[in-house]
């Protein structure tokens, strides 16, 4: 038995003892969990009880935002050693898979995800993971940071599908989370000035607090003006060369047409809920190169080394924390949408 976080039910969670039956491997390694975040699609799980097609239909611990420390390895395993930090990449594919073999391994249907039903997060006090899935972190990372590496997958690998260039100019609608982080990506991949599009001032001005140069952020409170007006003043009417759609609002994503210049690339990384249509002919006369994003593959290692090199800083993304002993209430917190809060991360 292993006291876990375990959401019951939609709306019913219990910090309580649970069976896991976890076997350890030839090739996996035993992690001490030290961060977990707590993430949109966990508290989702929390207040709707499930995700599209993916229902909560018996107790599931939640949580796969994690960092900890290797404390035991299978007997396979060479990369790794006891006492090695590490965060784990929480979504293992079939090898063998088709999309596997594509190099599209996140696609692969038959991934198993922590904290997607019927499969067990991490917020508990250890795991089994397979070694090659788990990246060692260097010294210079705190585990609070190496927790970040999740969410700021999602954002790195819609700049790679981006394919952004040297001093590209981008919007990024939506401050949440896996706008910000998109924020950060965009800019370690090279662009010059991103224009953010939010309706929380507060997260609006901790997004142009992320600039290393005063200014290369701006924050667009899109109750008071439209992103489209102020990027197309600022290009002189020729528009911006990506749009990252970060925001997953059914009403907000068709806008992501607006603000492109002709032959730009909106990325649709926000999941919605529903189906979104758009402006195809507006796109057309754009010739507007459309991307998608499902999670992240091959990121990791990348993510990895720019928090390590200061490419990236996540810190002040980590806005509010709370011990093991309190995650009930910190999904309760969360679960209000508070207003200027960005990322909250569990301390194990
Ligand atoms: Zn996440």
């Amino acid at each position: 038995m292993v006291k876990a976080l375990v959401l019951e039910e939609k709306l019913k969670l219990n910090l309580r003892d649970i069976e896991v039956d976890e076997q350890l491997g030839p090739r996996d390694v035993r992690i001490q969990m030290k961060t977990v975040g707590v993430c949109g699609s966990d508290v989702h799980y929390y207040t709707h009880g499930g995700i599209g097609k993916f229902i909560v239909r018996e107790p599931m611990i939640l949580g796969h935002e994690a960092s900890g420390v290797v404390i035991e390895t299978g007997s396979e395993v060479s990369h790794l050693k006891v006492g090695d930090r590490v965060c784990m990449e929480p979504g293992i594919p079939d090898p063998n898979s088709r999309a596997s073999r594509l190099g599209m391994y996140n696609l692969d249907p038959a991934v198993v995800f922590w904290a997607t039903p019927p499969v067990h997060g991490c917020l508990r006090p250890t795991v089994v993971f397979p070694a090659d899935y788990t990246f060692k972190i260097p010294d210079n990372v705190s585990f609070e940071e190496a927790a970040m590496v999740e969410p700021l997958a999602v954002g790195v690998h819609g700049t790679v599908k981006a394919r952004v260039m040297p001093g590209d100019t981008a919007v990024v609608i939506g401050a949440g989370p896996i706008g910000l982080v998109t924020v950060l990506a965009a800019f370690a991949a090279g662009c010059a000035k991103v224009y953010v599009a939010d309706v929380d001032e507060g997260k609006l001005a901790l997004a142009e607090k992320l600039a290393k140069v005063p200014g290369s952020i701006v924050g667009v409170d899109v109750r008071s003006k439209s992103i489209e007006d102020v990027v197309m003043a600022d290009t002189d009417g020729w528009g911006a060369d990506i749009v990252f759609e970060c925001s997953g609002n059914e009403k907000a994503a068709p806008g992501g047409f607006k603000p492109l210049r002709p032959g730009g690339c909106v990325v649709f990384i926000g999941m919605p809920l529903h189906d979104v249509a758009y402006d195809v002919p507006g796109a057309a006369l754009k010739e507007a190169r459309v991307e998608h994003v499902f999670r992240y593959a091959h990121v990791y290692p990348r993510c990895i080394a720019m928090m390590a090199s200061g490419a990236i800083d996540v810190k002040p993304l980590i806005t509010d924390k709370f011990p093991f002993e309190k995650s009930v209430e910190a999904f309760e917190y969360a679960a209000t949408s508070p207003k200027g809060s960005v990322k909250i991360q569990i301390d194990m």
